[in-house]
């Protein structure tokens, strides 16, 4: 994933930018950057390696160096950003969220430009391309920046949302096509900011001004903010958002991200008490952080005591503290799981995970369980099973198809036949969904598992379905 934070305004804009990129830094775990704005030193870019310490730590000097009233920041899970592009539209810097799947192909559509045009792009280590210079030099072919970021947004296959600090020091933001991924603004007396997650400028003193629509283009200075291109009609943001990746205290398209996960744990609930598979557990749990909020809907609903069987130690352990070798990682990641005796030995537990994708984090979490004396674990997903890999956002849970552990069960139960019939097994009440429910169970020692429905997780979200993405789930585009 990745995440983006620009504020353009009449006094500096640098630690509002400093802090408010840091809010996002649970949306990635490989590089930060920073881009600044000042009319007399012009543009200004930092980017670090942020994997082994955190984005504040990294660009705790950039306060000191880094001077301008307009900056942007980026988070990012893959490629190094913002860039600083020198182009016919002048100097500018660019930061991108999202994923390129056809990028051989805009890459030919770029080197072929006008022609044989000699074109060039620069190559990173191991010859890949940086996404956001490709996405540049789509927009460097149109006329201005409205064009060109129409032009890009329609030839990406994937997604993209874009970021423009440009030589003037206002700022240009473009929400996704088919808004995948929020885009939101904030105004204070001093000017606007534009942000992945909501809380991050709320937090800095910044009002709700507006989400941008799908597509939506918009120019923001430290007096203004102009709307260059309408939204259009069609809209897919990510269903994932909620159930895992998004922030716990932001709101997308006007719904909270942890009312919505309480909600969606209080409907699993339900679920369970109408088919009887609830009863005798002793506590109800959350794979902490995202499948807590989950968790306290579910125990809230049922009745059964919410509590921490085991809780992470985190004081020390930054979340982006990662080892060189995975024997090492996987100790730490041990390291960090500090069980509750108490609440484990000779119980019950009901744990709620906010998904099952590989199976692997959660084997290692039940085994742990069980190794302290656990009678019983009970599992539930708060999403539905993941059936298809995400193609739309560099999404690190969406690894190929058959790492997903319901296509491998699927696989195991039936061979490439059971492939043809993935709506069947998500759906609990038929025998091939029952059957890969048990194969699942029996795998990693689940008492009992459920998953929750498509339909609850959007009647959870809340908002039309035909807004939704819900494709890793059910495969509808
Ligand atoms: S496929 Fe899944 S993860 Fe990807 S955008 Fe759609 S809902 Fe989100």
């Amino acid at each position: 994933m990745g995440g983006f934070f620009g504020v353009v305004r009449k006094k500096s804009a640098i630690l509002d930018v400093y802090l408010g990129t840091d809010y996002h830094s649970h949306l990635g775990t490989k590089r930060g950057g920073i881009a600044a704005y000042d009319s007399e030193l012009g543009l200004q870019r930092e980017i670090h390696n942020i994997e082994n310490s955190p984005f504040r730590t990294k660009f705790e000097r950039t306060l000191d160096e880094m001077k301008g009233n307009s900056a942007i920041g980026a988070i990012s899970d893959t490629d190094p950003q913002p860039l600083l592009i020198y182009s016919k539209f002048g100097t500018y810097a660019i930061s991108t969220v999202g994923v390129i799947n056809n990028i051989k192909e805009l890459i030919d559509k770029v080197l072929s430009y006008g022609g044989n045009s000699g074109a060039i792009l620069q190559a990173m280590t191991g010859g890949k391309i940086n996404s956001n210079e490709l996405v540049a030099a789509l927009i460097n072919q149109k006329d201005d920046f409205v064009q060109g970021i129409k032009y890009a947004q329609s030839l990406v296959d994937g997604s993209v949302s874009i970021l423009i600090l440009n030589g003037d020091g206002s700022i240009i933001c473009a929400r996704d096509r088919l808004g995948r991924t929020p885009v939101l603004i904030g105004k204070s007396k001093d000017g606007y900011c534009v942000s992945f997650e909501s809380f991050a400028y709320q937090k800095l003193g910044y009002s709700d001004e507006k989400e941008l629509g799908p597509g939506e283009i918009v120019r923001l200075t430290e007096d203004e903010l102009t709307v260059l291109s309408e939204p259009g009609e069609e809209m897919r943001i990510c269903a994932f958002l909620w159930t895992y990746y998004g922030y716990s205290t932001s709101n997308y398209e006007g719904v909270n991200v942890e009312v919505m996960r309480t909600r969606n744990g209080a409907i699993m609930a339900e679920f369970d008490m109408a088919n009887g598979d609830y009863k005798d557990i002793d506590y109800v749990g959350g794979v902490p952080d995202s499948g807590t909020p989950h968790a306290i809907g579910y125990a809230n609903r049922s009745g059964i005591p919410f509590a921490r069987p085991y809780i992470k130690y985190t004081p020390t352990w930054s979340r982006s503290f990662m080892p060189a070798t995975q024997a090492d990682r996987n100790k730490i990641a041990k390291m960090k799981l500090i069980p509750v005796h108490e609440l484990i030995h000779g119980k019950n537990l009901l744990l709620v995970d906010d998904s099952i994708v590989r199976g692997t984090q959660i084997k290692e979490t039940v085994d742990f369980l069980y190794s302290h004396g656990a009678k019983e674990v009970h599992m539930r997903s708060a999403c539905p099973p993941i059936m298809y890999g995400c193609k739309y956002l560099n999404f690190s849970r969406a690894t190929s198809d058959m790492e997903l552990i319901s296509r491998r069960t699927i696989v195991e139960l039936e061979g490439e036949e059971g492939l043809k019939h993935l709506e069947e097994y998500s759906d609990p009440n038929t025998e091939r969904g029952k059957a890969m429910r048990k194969a699942i169970c029996d795998k990693f020692k689940f008492k009992s598992l459920e998953f929750q429905s498509v339909e609850g997780a959007i009647k959870a979200i809340g908002i039309d379905k035909c807004k939704l993405c819900t494709y890793c789930w059910n495969g509808k585009e």
